[in-house]
């Protein structure tokens, strides 16, 4: 297959990279170059940054009417819509991940943008009641001006929607930098975006982190960020972000708890460990990765998932029947068994997978069997470090007292599980835990309409939601006069200096 050449994509057009470098991306289901995309540099940065910005503040992209704005974001939802289906190989020949859940991701693409542009079409100014007479008061939301989106290679146009909504509606104008090992449906995307928005309003540049996605927060002209991304990343973007200093939205990493009592229905909450470890094979930010399991159920529960993980079909990404597909890139892969390694090491009990797939048939490709470890302690590597990868570790508790604790034995704080039924078992789990998410008999699920981010090192800040808008607006209070304004020096007061 010939290898596909992708630029950035700045002011309404494909732009080469001003160093003219371009980076490989490989199929991780083959292990092949089927890509490159830019390397973009400062230079890069800055024209993204400048096309945003003109967009903004010239062409008035920032002072359109909220209407006018829903009413773009309404025809580009349709777009996504009616075209969703052109954006679906080039994310899976980056990422690896299944056709079955690409195409459920993007054939929703859509809904996360109608209900902001529905928000966009509503805003008002809010009537403050001051203290003072004499005045009144208005409190308007603005947007910021340029943001910057940068995003993981797991999800990238999904997380890149999430952001996307919300900034355009509020009215500001984006400069994405996807992440370099999945860049290509981005850059598609914004070609078909191309086609409603005007040009400038949104913006991608491609390369590495430290290279254009630093460049890009450093940039005078850059007024918010939005990351989601490792807690590492994390970290050197709100870094770099305080000299600005711009405000950060950080969405991280997780090792997020799944807690199952005796008394739950044990088919759902089978099928809810499944999705919450093995779906995209556990690269995914909200992974149940660490399974707590009451010791009257465990033996029954772990047997059942480890004949589960034992029967899924490793295949190709593009074929429906695949229920395995490859982690996502080369160094992930090696990474993920390193973890592996680490922890039969440290001496956790692996029941379930442990290995390479397919190496015989793929050598260069990126396949991992579905992993399940017991026996999992929290001063274990593979219990306090993420591994974003189809490797679950699971530990046994008796008491409820005893799982809230082991729950929370973790640094970050993205999301939970708690399967029982008994509904205020569930409530007090619920309160107890400390993360952004719980789901009690349920796991995984993305809502528009649902706040999602993280506690602890999760990061901090909420995607989706009734505040998702907010995030992405200012606060303007604008004050009248209605009285005649006082004399702060009265004649009587006055003596010559
Ligand atoms: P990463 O931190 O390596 O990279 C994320 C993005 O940040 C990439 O675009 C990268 O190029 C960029 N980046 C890295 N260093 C940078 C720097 N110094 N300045 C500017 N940009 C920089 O993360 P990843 O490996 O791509 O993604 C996996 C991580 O993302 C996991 O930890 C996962 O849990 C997390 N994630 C979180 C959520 C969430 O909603 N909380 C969702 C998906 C993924």
């Amino acid at each position: 297959m010939a290898v596909r050449r992708f630029s950035h994509f700045i002011n309404g057009a494909d732009a080469p990279p001003a160093g003219g470098r371009y980076l490989a991306s490989e199929d991780p289901a083959t292990g092949q170059p089927w890509a490159e995309i830019a390397q973009g540099d400062a230079a890069d940065a800055g024209a993204a940054i400048q096309s945003a910005h003109a967009a903004f503040a010239e062409r008035g992209w920032g002072a359109l009417p909220g209407a006018e704005r829903a009413a773009m974001l309404t025809t580009l939802a349709d777009l996504l819509e009616a075209r969703w289906e052109e954006l679906v190989e080039a994310e899976i020949r980056d990422n690896g991940k299944r056709i079955v859940e690409v195409r459920a991701q993007f054939s929703g693409l859509h809904s996360w943008f109608r209900p902001f542009a529905k928000a966009a079409a509503t805003l008002e100014d809010q009537t403050m009641s001051p203290t003072l007479p004499g005045v009144t008061c208005t409190s308007r939301k603005v947007p910021f001006g340029v943001v910057v989106a940068i995003t993981p290679w797991n999800s990238p146009l999904m997380i890149a929607a999430w952001k996307l909504a919300p900034a355009l509606a509020a009215g500001n104008t984006v400069v994405v930098k996807p992440s370099e090992l999945a860049s290509a449906s981005t850059i598609l995307f914004a070609r078909i975006a191309a086609e409603v928005l005007p040009p400038g309003v949104l913006n991608v540049v491609t390369g590495f982190g430290h290279e254009v996605g630093e460049a890009l927060v450093r940039h005078p002209l850059a007024r918010k960020v939005s990351f989601t991304g490792s807690e590492i990343g994390g970290s050197k973007v709100a870094g770099a972000a305080a000299s600005g200093p711009l405000p950060v939205t950080l969405e991280l990493g997780g090792k997020s708890p799944q807690v199952v009592f005796a008394d739950a229905d044990l088919t759902a909450t089978l099928n809810g460990i499944a999705a919450g470890i093995f779906a995209s094979n556990g690269q995914s930010c909200v992974a149940g990765s660490r399974l707590i399991v009451q010791r009257a159920v465990h033996e029954e529960v772990v047997s059942a998932l480890v004949a589960t993980a034992n029967c899924l079909q490793p295949g190709d990404p593009m074929d429906p029947a695949t229920q395995i597909a490859p982690l996502a890139n080369a160094p992930h892969r090696d990474k993920v068994m390193g973890m592996i390694e680490t922890a039969k090491a440290e001496g956790a009990t692996c029941v379930a997978g442990g290995t390479r797939m397919l190496q015989t048939e793929r050598p260069d490709a990126c396949y991992v069997a579905p992993t399940i470890f017991t026996g999992v302690t929290p001063d274990m590597t593979l219990w306090q470090r993420e591994v974003f990868g189809p490797v679950l570790a699971v530990t046994a508790f008796d008491t409820e007292e005893e799982a809230a604790t082991l729950a929370n034995a973790s640094d970050y704080g993205l999301a939970a599980g708690v399967w029982t039924n008994d509904p205020a078992k569930g409530q007090r789990m619920a309160d107890r835990i400390e993360a952004g998410t719980v789901y009690i008999n349920h796991y995984r699920s993305v809502d528009p309409a649902v706040p999602i981010g993280g506690m602890k090192k999760s990061g901090y800040g909420r995607e989706l939601g009734p505040d998702a808008l907010a995030d992405y607006q200012q606060t303007k209070a604008i004050w009248v006069g209605t009285a005649p304004m006082p004399n702060p020096f009265p004649p009587a007061d006055r003596r010559p200096t």
